[in-house]
């Protein structure tokens, strides 16, 4: 028997807004417990929330940005659980006219073939604090600073039916939410989070199994491994004939296996009731209007873009538009080099080489992300430009490339001070070759014997004597002539 998993996400985004979603007090990462809190996240007896209004043009965004029908009237409910990180005991969420839904975001699989996986509604609600609980056992402390930052909340139609596709999806979404600056995505700070509904069914069947779900999940890699365990161990139950039934697991990290929380919870479970201190959200055609037209690029068409305009290949299109900074250099630096090299498909490929390779060779060494770099795209345009022109070879450039991305100091005077101006007089690199053949008779020897990287270590010395300078291809064809004839 064949069987395939249905798999569905649901996904927790923290809103990358300065303040929190119903007070004024900071969402900023990492300030000391409880320093960033007020009465109305504390949840004390009456106060009125107040809906934050960047909370809800990032709604839009996202929205739009997954092609969701927004809901002109929405509205929020109490989601009612007692728990010591809810101080209020309730969570305003959003359970009857979520914020938008009925979407979709389309995902490019490997080789090429796209589908699109379902969104069935996003929400916007509150985040709870956290609970720290001490390793010796003897406390557990609450940080309300977390509480009522904002988040949204995409869930997805069971659409995705392969780890490898769950992936891509992951991808393809923070993608989006970073490049529209929704959300800063920082898993490691738990603003972006996952939830994952699995169940397993024979292949061709169309019934939608009971659904296990799978908790807290906070890193793409868990993620995975998670939805990978599940899948085998629902798919042995089945091999047994046993029932697989509805229920809440958690992720072992340890153990690298789930294992159950509780049976699953129903919506009604929650008591959710609508909530009597916030009026109902108009959102106008108007509003929708104004954010559509301000909205940037979404990565996935600016990719079509990259290929197709600058016949950028795959691998360079997926590290220039890793994030939208990088992308933004690679495009500023175009603008630029079209100046210096008019009719710039070899320029965009020059750039696109550039960054791609040392570039972020020299970001991933440093761990070091590129804004925080001294580099520009001038500076980056001059560095090829010198190449280009012959003026340094490509080794130079590779060479005083840290030093502009640490110091910010421009290609040209690094150049100028070090005196590292090629040499590509024939007649100057034609004595240092001889040279280095007067000095060299054992690897001529060598050479002459057949062996490949006498030739190299020749090439070598020769750069090695002019300080790294002379054109490589003269010293190449230099050599070759010298060599024969001896
Ligand atoms: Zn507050």
């Amino acid at each position: 028997m064949e069987y395939e998993p249905v798999i569905g996400l649901e996904i927790h985004a923290e809103l990358a807004t300065k303040t929190k979603l119903f007070c004024s007090c900071s969402t900023k990462f990492g300030a000391s417990p409880n320093s960033q809190v007020c009465p109305i996240c504390m949840g004390l007896p009456g106060v009125l929330p107040v809906v934050n209004e960047k909370a809800v043009e990032h709604m839009i965004i996202t929205a739009l940005a997954l092609n969701c029908t927004i809901t002109r009237q929405t509205k929020f409910d109490r989601k009612n659980y007692y728990y010591p990180d809810l101080p209020k005991n309730y969570q305003i969420s959003q359970q009857y006219f979520p914020f938008a839904k009925d979407g979709f975001l389309e995902i490019k699989l490997l080789g090429d073939e796209k589908k699109k996986i379902g969104i069935g509604n996003i929400h916007l609600e509150e985040d709870a604090g956290k609970n720290i609980h001490l390793e010796n056992g003897k406390a557990s402390l609450v940080d309300l600073n977390r509480t009522g930052i904002p988040l949204v909340e995409i869930v997805t139609k069971p659409d995705l039916r392969s780890p490898e596709e769950v992936e891509i999806f992951m991808d393809t979404l923070r993608d989006i939410l970073l490049y529209t600056e929704v959300s800063d995505c920082k898993m490691e700070e738990g603003s972006l989070r996952f939830e994952a509904n699995i169940s397993v069914r024979e292949k061709g069947q169309t019934h939608l199994p009971p659904r296990v779900e799978i908790k807290n999940l906070n890193s793409f890699k868990i993620v995975l491994l998670a939805i990978k365990h599940e899948i085998e161990r629902q798919t042995k139950m089945l091999e047994k004939k046993e029932k697989v039934l509805q229920e809440t697991r958690l992720w072992d990290e340890e153990k690298q296996i789930t294992r159950l929380m509780r049976s699953k919870e129903e919506a009604h479970d929650y008591r959710y009731f609508p909530e009597p201190d916030l009026p109902p959200l108009f959102i106008s055609e108007e509003e929708i209007e104004k954010i559509k037209k301000e909205m940037p690029e979404l990565p996935n068409v600016r990719k079509e873009r990259f290929i197709t305009k600058y016949r950028m290949n795959e691998y360079d299109s997926r590290i220039i538009l890793s994030d939208k900074e990088t992308a933004d250099f690679f495009e500023e630096c175009l603008k630029l080099g079209e100046n210096v090299y008019p009719g710039t498909s070899i320029f965009s490929k020059d750039i696109a080489n550039w960054i791609a390779g040392p570039v972020t060779r020299y970001l991933n060494e440093h761990n070091t992300p590129l804004s925080k770099t001294q580099i520009t795209p001038q500076y980056l345009v001059e560095l090829i430009s010198l190449v280009n022109k012959g003026l340094i070879n490509q080794n130079t450039a590779k060479n005083i490339l840290p030093e502009i991305l640490e110091k910010g100091k421009a290609p040209q005077e690094i150049v100028k001070e070090k005196g590292l101006i090629q040499v590509t007089d024939e007649e100057e690199i034609s004595q240092a070759v001889d040279k280095i053949l007067k000095e060299n008779q054992q690897v001529i020897d060598d050479f002459k014997k057949g062996k490949t990287n006498a030739f190299s270590f020749l090439v070598g010395q020769v750069m090695k004597s002019t300080k790294g300078k002379a054109n490589p291809q003269t010293v190449n064809k230099l050599l070759k002539q010298k060599l024969e004839i001896l």
